[in-house]
Parts: structure tokens; C-alpha cells; sequence
């Protein structure tokens, strides 16, 4: 009782679906938009949901360094936290172990590793790293893996997406055991029920006809009651490098061990996007068709466009709001950079077919001046801009797919310049 994945239509490889999640029904393929220690920077919870954002994403890493997972849990889990009512994904913690911690150690049991903030040591092990996620009580969580570095030989490439396979076996063999340890699963509140002496003989009985028949009256991804019933749902990844071999390996092999979705990670480290993209178009044809696929860390909103053509479901990525606090903004019109000069008397908004509520109120004069005078504001606006266009760009993907047309699916939806 965790995900559902229906598919709704398709063009060549690109399909639009529907992804049904514990707390929202999300419509693929779905941005996400990466709010990494419980918070999409810059922009409160309230503005997501206007935005249309169906679903989030947080970092393990960062919210188990810091508030850390016992606190997030006692709160009812990030949704209980954060006061976010919609979808969460977390990660596994292995790609922030890999990228940001010092002095980290590898071996068949884990990674032993020293936090960033304060050089703490501490370990993470494919159970330890579920642990955290079943605290933590996204919608969907990950599989812990091994990032592979780019470059890298053929040799540890394949040792590096092996071990990956093992901790995949083991990551699914603790989440099931332990799933029902979710802060919101209806068994961990009928044992604090029981345990306080309040459980309800026949907790809640009609609740699930009651979802179905809420459900088709929400907005794309808006909260929806939840089946008591429904607990997390556990995605595998592949990995296996650049190497196309050992990525159809990895693939294999994950989808025999069993996941109701699968990611591919790994990319986006540094190679040519050329390779991003052969190895991404290698990967799906190994993955099942009826199953969601999400591509790890990508993309500019090109890519994220491409990938969906392919047929990836869902996308996170951080360049939105990076780039935003950057000065950096993704219009029709390609990207622009707030701070230059020739901004500064444009009495213009940041993005003339935008729709968003900072390009239908502020100009590209007020935003460049809000950046130059290092106003926090600054920060706020770019950021929900690019992510509407973000948000935007995939509503626009979707709208293309269940029109059906091939020849208007990349132009008009992505028929802006290069950047
Ligand atoms: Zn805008």
C-alpha cells in the first residue's frame, strides 16, 4: 500500500501520468523543487503551494546532521514539521555524503564520515540511512547508494555499482521490515493508541472511499486525506557510471530485487550533457514502462524538457534556486542575469509571457536594484520566479503529451533561445 503510477497518455516515449502518493496525487512528469534542510530557500511553504509545486524533496544528509531525525519525527515527520501538507521524496543521504562530508571511509558495511558543520564523526549504512528516512516520513524514499566520481575506470565503476546493488537489497530488506515505524502510519497510531489507552476499536473504516472521492476534485498535487493504511514507498537507483554495460546491470539487477519506482543517479557529476543524455536514453530502455522513473539532479529548463521527451516522470534540481539567489533568471526569452547594467532603467517585467506573480507586479529595474543593494527580497523574488518557470515549463510538458502532437511537443514548449 504505498505508490500507484497510471499512465494517462504518451508521445514516443514521453508519457503524462499520475502519481499517487500518500499525501497528493502528483501529475507527471513532475519538477521538484529541492528544499534541502526542510525549506525550498527563500520561499515559504504557502507560495510553493500557489506556485503549483506538487511535491518536494529533502536531503537526508543535511536534516540528520541537523535538527536531526528524532526531532522531525516527534514533529510527525517532515510534513508534520514543515507544515507541508503535499508531497515529500527524500534521499538517501549518499550523494550529500559523497559530495560534501570529509574525510569519508567506504566499506561493504557503510560510510563513515565527518559532518560539514562541525567535523562530528558519524556512519551511514543502507539501514541506518532508511532509519533516518522512515523518521524523517517523506512519500517516497530512496534507496542508499554509492555515487560513482567522474571520471572513473571501468574497474571501480563496476566494484562501485555492485556494492550499490547489495545496499539496495539491503536497504528494501530493512524498509520492509521497519515501514510501519512512519511518524503518520496508521499501525505507529494505533500503537500510541493502544499504548495511551485511546486506540478505537475500527480506526477510521470509510477513510478510504473517502480519498478516492476527494481526490478528483484537488488541484494538480494539492493534499489529499490519507488512506490510513498507506505507509512509504522505497524507489531503487541505478547507477554503473558512464558506461552503458554496467548501467543495464545496474538496472537489471535493481529491478530484481523489486522497487514500485526506480531512479537512475549518478549523473549530472561533472561529464558532457551529450553523455548525460546517451546514457539516460541507454538506462530506460531497461526500466519498466509502467513504472515511475525519475532522473536524479537534473536539469536547466531545456534538459528537464528533453528528459521528459524521453520519458522520465520526475526531476529535482537545484539550479532554480541556486541560480536565483545568483541573479540568474530562466525567462521565455533565455536566461538573464539581473545584476547587468542594461537592466537597470528597464521599466519591464523579468519575463513578458511569465505569468508569476513577481513578473505581474516588479521590473527588471526594481529586481536589479533589489540585488545590487543585497536585499534579502532579492532573493525571494528571483526564486519564485524561476520556479515558476520551472513549474510552468513541466505543466506546459504535460499539456503538449495529452495533446498528442510530436511536432509541437519540443517547439512550443520549448521554442525559447538558447541561454
Ligand atoms: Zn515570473
Amino acid at each position: 500500500m504505498s505508490v500507484s503510477f497510471h499512465i494517462d497518455a504518451s508521445i514516443g516515449g514521453a508519457r503524462k501520468g499520475r502519481l499517487v502518493t500518500p499525501h497528493a496525487e502528483l501529475q507527471t512528469p513532475v519538477f521538484m523543487p529541492v528544499g534541502t534542510v526542510a525549506s525550498v530557500k527563500a520561499v515559504p511553504q504557502d507560495t510553493l503551494e500557489e506556485l503549483g509545486a506538487q511535491i518536494i524533496l529533502g536531503n537526508t544528509y543535511h536534516l540528520y546532521l541537523r535538527p536531526g531525525v528524532e526531532i522531525v519525527r516527534r514533529m510527525g515527520g517532515l510534513h508534520g514539521f514543515m507544515s507541508w501538507p503535499r508531497a515529500i521524496l527524500t534521499d538517501s543521504g549518499g550523494f550529500q555524503v559523497f559530495s560534501l562530508s570529509q574525510l569519508r571511509k567506504v566499506n561493504e558495511e557503510g560510510v563513515t564520515f565527518r559532518s560539514h558543520l562541525d567535523g562530528s564523526s558519524h556512519v551511514f549504512t543502507p539501514e541506518s540511512a532508511m532509519a533516518a528516512q522512515i523518521a524523517l516520513g517523506a512519500d517516497i524514499v530512496m534507496a542508499f547508494d554509492e555515487c560513482t566520481e567522474y571520471p572513473a575506470d571501468r574497474e571501480r565503476m563496476r566494484a562501485s555499482m555492485e556494492m550499490t546493488a547489495r545496499w539496495a537489497a539491503r536497504s528494501k530488506k530493512y524498509f520492509e521490515e521497519h515501514q510501519w515505524d512512519v511518524p503518520w502510519s496508521h499501525v505507529s497510531d494505533l500503537e500510541f493508541q493502544v499504548s495511551s489507552g485511546t486506540a478505537p476499536r475500527n480506526p477510521r473504516p470509510e477513510a478510504r472511499n473517502r480519498t478516492a472521492e476527494r481526490r478528483s476534485a484537488q488541484p494538480p498535487g494539492a493534499a489529499v486525506p490519507r488512506n490510513p493504511e498507506s505507509t512509504q514507498s522505497l524507489f531503487g537507483i541505478v547507477q554503473g557510471g558512464m558506461d552503458r554495460e554496467l548501467r543495464r546491470e545496474s538496472a537489471e539487477r535493481t529491478v530484481a530485487i523489486g522497487f514500485p519506482g526506480y531512479a537512475i543517479g549518478g549523473l549530472s557529476v561533472g561529464e558532457p550533457r551529450e553523455l548525460t543524455r546517451e546514457i539516460v536514453e541507454s538506462t530506460l530502455e531497461h526500466l519498466p514502462k509502467d513504472q515511475p522513473r525519475y532522473l536524479m539532479g537534473v536539469g536547466t529548463p531545456e534538459e528537464i524538457v528533453e528528459y521528459a521527451g524521453l520519458g522520465i516522470d520526475m526531476m529535482d534540481c537545484v539550479l532554480p534556486t541556486r541560480a536565483a539567489r545568483h541573479g540568474l533568471l530562466f525567462t521565455s526569452e533565455g536566461k538573464i542575469s539581473i545584476k547587468q547594467a542594461r537592466h537597470a532603467q528597464d521599466s519591464g517585467p523579468p519575463d513578458p509571457k511569465c505569468r508569476c506573480r513577481v513578473c505581474q507586479r516588479y521590473s527588471r529595474a526594481y529586481l536589479r536594484h533589489l540585488y545590487a543593494s543585497n536585499e534579502v527580497l532579492a532573493q525571494v523574488l528571483n526564486t519564485i520566479h524561476n520556479l515558476a518557470f520551472y513549474l510552468d515549463t513541466m505543466q506546459r510538458v504535460r499539456h503538449s503529451i495529452s495533446l498528442g502532437e510530436k511536432t509541437r511537443f519540443l517547439a512550443e514548449v520549448w521554442s525559447q533561445p538558447k541561454a
